[in-house]
């Protein structure tokens, strides 16, 4: 008997800010993943979807847009990142939107080029035309370009077109043994980061007065009308600890949940609502289970 074969590759999706690569992101997996808004440059740092669909596997990587503003640090590290990624994929799916091919547009497109993965042109927002034949000079003008092996519409937000896309993404996926586990969406770099910065004002704040190895565990995260509504369990080791976070009154947490909340909300572009508990949990540094269980592998 041979083992079934499997198929796993990375997928990138690049394109100009605000084409919709985020909500594709989410649409293909069906659930609310990556951060998306009218504000262009929300996606700040990689994020992966998994997509997996029998023996299937496209492991998706939402980049944050490639553009030609450099000036700013947090945006050559953003263009740095998105560019990098185009090196190790098997797949890139370079989304546009549907009117007009913009010199930001050319800008990606170099970028794209230089790479030797399976190229997909994606023509976005769609559901936005008035009349479907407006789509032709898109597409010719697309495959003039005589970069990509082929040329798909869809519209993301209204899932039209993603199931042809999904077919084409799955025949472009190479023989390889899943890298993820079939129930697993994402590697919740998102979810990592949040905890991170709440750790991070937990240690500028009491400094030496409570252990490095607070632990930071988000119980909850979704996104709301408006705000996202992020729960996080704050670990100490002893009550001692416990009163030392909380300060009288509960001040200093609530201190630190302000700081949190504004850089939690840079990073999201969102309206965030923090919810800061703290919790004592005897011995948990030393504690396999435990680490495991919040999230320290
Ligand atoms: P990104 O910067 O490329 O990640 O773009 P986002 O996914 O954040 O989307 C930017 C904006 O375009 C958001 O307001 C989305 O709701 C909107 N958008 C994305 N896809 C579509 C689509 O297929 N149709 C329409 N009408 N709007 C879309
Ligand atoms: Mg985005």
């Amino acid at each position: 008997m041979s083992e079934a074969i499997e198929y796993c590759g990375y997928v990138a999706l690049v394109g100009r800010p605000n084409v919709g690569k985020s909500t594709l992101l989410n649409h293909m997996l069906g659930q609310k993943l990556a951060i998306t808004s009218r504000k262009p440059q929300t996606t700040r740092h990689l994020l992966l979807g998994v997509d997996t669909d029998g023996p299937y596997q496209a492991i998706y990587v939402d980049t944050p847009g490639i553009h030609d503003h450099t000036d700013r640090e947090m945006n050559r590290y953003m263009v740095r990142s998105a560019t990098s990624v185009l090196g190790d994929v098997d797949v890139i799916a370079m989304l546009v939107d549907r009117d007009q091919f913009t010199e930001a547009d050319d800008v990606v497109l170099q970028h794209v080029r230089a790479s030797s993965a399976r190229k997909f042109a994606v023509i976005n927002k769609i559901d936005l035309l008035k009349q479907k034949n407006a789509l032709l000079p898109a597409i010719a003008h697309l495959q003039s370009l005589d970069c990509f092996d082929q040329v798909l519409p869809v519209s993301a937000l209204r899932d039209t077109g993603l199931d042809a896309l999904r077919k084409e993404v799955s025949s472009a996926l190479p023989p390889h043994p899943h890298m993820f586990p079939a129930d697993q969406i994402t590697d919740q770099s998102e979810r990592f980061l949040v905890s991170e910065i709440v750790r991070e004002k937990l240690m500028r704040r009491y400094g030496d007065e409570i252990p490095h190895r607070t632990a930071v565990v988000i119980e909850a995260f979704s996104d709301e009308e408006g705000i996202t509504d992020i729960a996080a369990d704050i670990y100490v080791e002893r009550a001692g600890q416990k009163r030392i976070v909380i300060g009288r009154g509960g001040e200093k947490l609530k201190a630190v949940g302000q700081e949190a909340r504004l850089d939690i909300e840079k990073l999201l572009g969102r309206k965030v609502m923090l919810r800061l508990w703290v919790k004592v949990k005897p011995g948990w540094t030393n504690n396999q289970g435990a680490l495991k269980r919040m999230g320290y592998d």
